[in-house]
């Protein structure tokens, strides 16, 4: 099986014309300053040398910020650098992230001929008032347009989304999802909002005026946002920030972080799959057989579902069962079931 790796390369928003209202980078990715070359060739061989040899697919990937808004000079030094250890079959594909009322075709031109395979935008929300309260400083259009440009040069698209800002709802949620997946993305990630130290949103917060989502709350639309994806053949690449030194001391002020966001969504889609069901057997000890990818998301995150379905029959039993697909399960009574 071929296992995926990337090589992050943090580029913190110089390149911004604008602050989002969320957005604090230097304390989300713990770097704020960029990388000089020779920073960057150490760090990726750092990487490559940790990884485990085998069938690997490895991206360089430069995230953080605006990437096609920084000087043409920089991108260039900075895709040259990993371009190499595409030309070496080193690393597979080069991957950034960017804004979409950063990219023309002439930067995507760049971007080209210097290796770059996939290509992500911050698209955060496609609800028009929504981006305008979180201060973007682009429309929906834009992300359209953007993504239209950039599979008709034939990158891979990732389009980012982010839950919970000012003005968002359920329903302006999963008409993001929608209008993500009608604009061909083949990846996503789903990032609850947070309030982070020195932001807009920690003032309006400390006001009173920006709410975050409960964790519950950001589980639950998450686990919608999921499905659709899913169903689509979207590739979900990340729920949750990524745990940082900066975020855990003091970056956090307040919002649905859990380092495990993952696990309780998953917890959640099973739940609501095990909820639905009406055709229990009329017994107190129960086997469930699912996909063994899926039995730790069934029991799920510390258990939970297991000690649910506890208090509504005696005994349960999670057995990982390979005839079984997708989150599909059997249910069987255990031997010493008397009905
Ligand atoms: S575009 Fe991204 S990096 Fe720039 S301010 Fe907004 S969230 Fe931060």
């Amino acid at each position: 099986m071929v296992k995926h790796y990337n090589i992050p390369i943090f580029l913190p928003e110089l390149a911004c014309p604008f602050r989002c209202s969320y957005c604090n980078q230097a304390t989300i990715s713990g770097q704020s300053h960029i990388p000089s070359e020779s920073e960057m060739i150490a760090l990726i061989e750092r990487n490559l040398n940790s990884f485990p040899k085998g069938n690997n697919h490895i991206e360089i990937a430069f995230f953080g910020g605006n990437f096609t808004g920084l000087p043409t000079r920089i991108q260039r030094n900075a895709l040259q650098v990993a371009k190499k250890y595409v030309c070496n079959n080193q690393v597979q594909g080069i991957r950034l992230s960017t804004r979409p009322d950063y990219v023309d075709s002439e930067k995507l031109l760049l971007l080209k001929e210097n290796g770059v395979t996939t290509i992500e935008l911050g698209a955060q929300s496609l609800d028009e008032e929504v981006l305008l309260r979180c201060g973007r400083g682009h429309t929906a259009a834009d992300v359209h347009q953007a993504s239209a440009l950039i599979k008709a040069e034939g990158f891979s698209l990732g389009l980012q989304m982010m839950i919970g800002l000012a003005g968002d709802t359920l329903s302006r949620a999963l008409q993001t999802a929608h209008q993500i997946i009608e604009a061909g993305a083949d990846e996503t990630r789903i990032y609850p909002c947070l309030v982070i130290r020195g932001t807009e949103l920690e003032q309006a917060f400390l006001k009173g005026s920006y709410i975050p989502l409960s964790l519950d709350e950001a589980v639950a639309w998450t686990a919608q946002l999921v499905l659709l994806f899913e169903k689509a053949g979207v590739k979900i690449i990340r729920l949750g920030l990524h745990p940082s030194e900066e975020l855990n001391n003091e970056g956090l002020i307040a919002g649905p972080y859990h380092p495990s966001f993952k696990e309780l969504v998953m917890t959640k889609i099973w739940k609501n799959i095990l909820l639905a069901n009406n055709e229990w057997p009329g017994c107190s000890e129960l086997q469930i057989e699912i996909a063994p990818k899926e039995r730790n998301f069934c029991i799920g995150f510390e258990a939970t579902n297991k000690k649910w379905l506890l208090t509504r029959f005696k005994n349960i039993r999670f057995i990982a069962n390979d005839a079984v697909s997708d989150r599909n399960f059997l249910l069987k009574p255990i031997l010493s079931c008397s009905s």
